[in-house]
């Protein structure tokens, strides 16, 4: 048996495909990653491989694979983030998986725990057989919160939103009864096209996510390159920090042109949809003041052309550095909106890279500092009187949603396929029951105390 994270929910039995690195970017860089994967992977398969982008990840649903493992990565890996998103059983982080499983085992990802069974009995087969028919039992028994409002126990509202990739996940928003879209991460809309697409393009594409939000919110949010999320065309400059270094909203504000391609974009999609702009891994208030700054530079070059747009669009800052957690007050004052991403939040907090498997043991939300920052967070947006949400995946932790509801949290936003979970575990919560965990667990100096008292409060 192997160990790695438990990374996307489910059970998958299949053939073990092994790919390794060289050939996997040779594929990519080549654009031909579909031909490629269609080639090499069968309904069935299991594919076990060094690392996979977030990209490839969103191109295996179309292979019909079982399930798959991956040397490197952590459970918010964007790769990982991805495997969630379209309800591949996978674990990421599981070292030598592809020296240890040879093409042709049969192979067991128990995604629920984060075990990977290589070359296993017939009865542990029929064992994980049973399994799986339970978790896709269980997954059907939520199927009746879908349809129902977010209310917790005692008729307080909340909202449960959807992290969504592309137009598939859209879809998968709606049939799960997500109530808007908390975040589009923009950057597979851009690794889509092989190049960078164009304003009308980008136009098109923003546009269809908002009509078939018809008239809920979606917000959008620029392009979050950098860390472990690259384009194949923009030459990034190689850093020895990458997580540190130049990415996202500096990416952005240092490629003026791209960026205002961009806006330009989500200004006119927003004459046709109720749109939001979200800017990523902002940490200080001259960032989003030289957004806001260029946002409005472009409304006005709109309106000389002629174009429509929603001159009230909101602008919001996600909250997942640090820094702006600190400054959340002063950053309030220059925000329509705060969204606090808890998967770079924690990253930063704790000095842990989300990709690193050996670090893992730090990457919690329940570290003291993570929750001293989040609550910071949130008590400053509603001292501003600004909407306040939380698009981590800590979002769809059915142990966690009573921390951040406890802490004043009432969006939340996830992927698609746990709305059903998320809407339920906020059933079982009163606002004072929350408020009280919270109070007790803000006194403990440890994460493993934390999780300790935690074990003791479950609800089912
Ligand atoms: C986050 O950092 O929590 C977040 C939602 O953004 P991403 O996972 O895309 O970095
Ligand atoms: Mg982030």
């Amino acid at each position: 048996m192997l160990t790695g994270s438990e990374t996307s929910k489910g059970i998958g039995i299949g053939v073990a495909k092994i790919l390794g690195l060289a050939e996997l970017s040779e594929n990519v860089s080549t654009g031909s990653v579909d031909e490629f994967f269609a080639a090499h992977l069968k309904p069935g398969t299991v594919l076990v491989a060094n690392h996979l982008t977030p990209y490839m990840v969103a191109k295996l649903t179309d292979c019909g694979v079982s399930g798959f493992v991956c040397e490197t990565g952590g459970m918010t890996s964007h790769s990982a983030l991805v495997a969630r998103s379209i309800g591949l059983p996978a674990v990421y982080g599981v070292p030598n998986a592809t020296s240890v499983i040879k093409d042709g085992d049969t192979v067991i990802v128990d995604g629920i725990n984060g075990f990977v069974y290589e070359r296993p009995e017939a009865g542990l087969i029929g064992e994980f057989a049973s399994r799986k028919e339970r978790y896709l039992e269980s997954r059907k028994e939520l199927e009746r919160f879908c349809s129902m409002k977010t209310v917790m126990a005692d008729s307080e509202s909340a909202q449960v939103f959807c992290n969504v990739n592309d137009i598939v996940d859209v879809m998968h928003s709606i049939d799960n009864g997500g109530e808007g879209i908390g975040l589009y991460r923009t950057e597979n809309l851009f690794a889509e096209f092989g190049r960078a697409p164009g304003e009308e393009e980008q136009v098109r594409a923003y546009s269809r996510i908002a009509q078939a939000m018809d008239g809920h919110e979606v917000v959008i949010r620029t392009l979050d390159i950098g860390g472990d999320k690259g384009l194949p065309y923009i030459d990034m400059e190689l850093e020895s920090n990458p997580f540190l270094g130049y990415r996202a909203v500096r990416y952005s504000l240092g490629n003026r042109e791209f960026f205002a391609t961009q806006l330009r974009a989500l200004l006119r999609a927003s004459a046709s949809g109720n749109i939001s702009i979200m800017i990523p891994m902002i940490t200080c208030v001259d960032e989003m003041r030289e957004v806001k700054a260029l946002i409005y530079e472009l409304k006005s070059d709109l309106r000389d052309e002629g174009y429509e747009y929603d001159d009230n669009i909101k602008v919001g800052a996600m909250i997942e550095t640090p820094s702006a957690a600190i400054i959340s007050d002063m950053l309030a004052l220059e925000s329509d909106f705060f969204s606090i991403g808890t998967n770079d939040l924690v990253q930063y907090t704790m000095s842990a890279d989300r990709g690193n498997r050996n670090v893992a043991y730090l990457q919690s939300l329940t570290q003291p500092a993570v929750l001293r920052l989040i609550k910071t967070t949130i008590d400053n947006a509603h001292g501003a009187g600004i909407p306040v949400s939380v698009c981590g995946e800590a979002a769809s932790d059915p142990s966690l949603i009573p921390i951040l509801a406890g802490m004043g949290c009432r969006r939340f936003s996830v992927n698609p396929r746990s709305v059903p979970e998320v809407r339920r575990t906020l059933s079982l919560w009163s606002v004072a029951d929350a408020e009280k965990y919270v109070s007790d667990i803000l006194k403990i100096p440890s994460d493993n105390e934390i999780k300790e008292y935690m074990r003791g409060a479950v609800r089912i």
